[in-house]
């Protein structure tokens, strides 16, 4: 009888990431805790404007650790937003940050932290899943760039479901794609390993759960924890191994045509994964699996897409038709690691059908 093991990376690197994680419902009330532990004595609060009556709750639970707040967080963190943040960061004179909103705010903490290396204390309102990252994306004059630093990943994250109940139902579906987007290219990245593929398919499995009957329920509390654990798995993929395609599109996408980044990722998934799926059957396999589907998990991803009223396609979110060709030739010109080679036509055919809102297509 042959003998094979349950896993087929071998050999591979895993390297844990240490940032601690509080997880429950009305876990915020951990921060005074948490704050003190990390020794902070003045605290910074970054919150979304959304956000001002969690601001005033955090603020009162802080007491005299409190030192001020900043809200001007914005998408894709300007360089010019981060340095009015450090004007405040310095008047203030503080020696931490606590950070409550979606992945905008989180990058703001997390661009003062790679310029001060001050402590961070992240509670995620969305399922972005930045905090569980090592990396931070900034943009100058219209450029984004992307570094790794262990200064920017957060110290403690608290995950509040409670902080997540009131997230847009249609926000909500899309920033839960795009938490599957980093479990699905975490198992064909090229430092895969079977720890991280654990806990992508397992990520893979509440998302794909939980995600519909948000939809169908914003108020389900029980699928609203299950989102929110599949959001910090998925976070946990993205910091810990490369992405391929998919990442890579959205990038240039939402650069190049000013598109919103989870809704983005949503509608891109279905057909990046079938334009890779032929260079990576056991990995569809296991998908299939986390999906509850016999077949075709890209057809299962686009359903999901269809569950949470996603948009129809990236014509519905200001792309303009003539940008295929452009995002074709950006992609190729800055060519990066993918499990299958990146072909001119098929490249077109994933960008059209996305645009388009059509069902993902066979590749061969
Ligand atoms: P976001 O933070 O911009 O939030 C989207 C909108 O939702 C905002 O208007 C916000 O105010 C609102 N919002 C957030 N939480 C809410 C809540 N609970 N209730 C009501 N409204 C709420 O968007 P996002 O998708 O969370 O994050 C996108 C940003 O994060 C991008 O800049 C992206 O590049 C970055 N990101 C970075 C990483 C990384 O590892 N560096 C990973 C993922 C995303």
């Amino acid at each position: 009888m042959t003998y094979e093991t349950s896993f087929s990376q071998v050999p591979f690197v895993y390297e844990a990431l240490p940032t601690r994680v509080v997880f429950g419902s009305g876990t915020r009330s951990a921060l005074p805790a948490e704050v003190e532990r990390l020794g902070i004595a003045r605290a910074l609060i970054l919150h979304g404007q959304s956000h001002a009556a969690v601001h005033r709750e955090l603020k009162q639970a802080l007491g005299e650790r409190y030192a001020g707040a900043f809200d001007g967080a914005r998408m894709h963190t300007p360089v010019d937003v981060t340095e009015t943040a450090m004007k405040r960061v310095a008047e203030l004179n503080i020696d931490g940050i606590v950070a409550v909103g979606g992945g905008s705010t989180t990058g703001l903490a997390k661009a003062i932290a790679l310029r001060t290396d001050l402590p961070q204390v992240v509670l995620p309102t969305t399922y972005a899943g930045s905090e569980m990252t090592p990396i931070l994306g900034q943009t100058h004059d219209g450029i984004k760039t992307t570094q790794r630093s262990l200064k920017v990943l957060p110290e403690v994250v608290i995950y509040d479901v409670d902080l997540t109940m009131d997230l847009p139902t249609g926000l909500s579906g899309v920033s839960g794609m795009n938490a599957m987007a980093h479990a699905v290219e975490a198992l064909y990245a090229r430092e895969a390993n079977p720890v991280i593929c654990a806990l992508a398919l397992q990520s893979v499995r509440a998302l794909a759960r939980a995600l519909p009957a948000i939809g169908a329920d914003p108020g389900n509390r029980q699928a609203r924890t299950d989102a929110l654990y599949g959001a910090w798995l998925a976070g946990i993929c993205l910091g810990s191994v490369g992405m391929a395609l998919h990442h890579k599109l959205c990038h240039t996408l939402g650069g190049s045509f000013d598109l919103p980044h989870a809704q983005t990722h949503a509608l891109v998934l279905p057909h990046a994964l079938a334009y890779n799926a032929p260079a990576v059957p056991q990995v569809m396999a296991q998908l299939c699996d986390a999906l509850g589907v016999e077949r075709d998990a890209p057809a299962a991803l686009q359903a999901i897409n269809r569950a949470i009223g996603a948009p129809a396609g990236l014509a519905a979110l200001g792309m303009p038709q003539e940008g295929i060709t452009r995002a074709v030739e950006r992609v190729l010109a800055n060519p990066y690691w993918n499990p299958r080679a990146l072909a001119r036509d098929g490249l077109t055919q994933l960008i059209t059908d996305a645009f388009r809102g059509a069902e993902p297509r066979t590749y061969r």
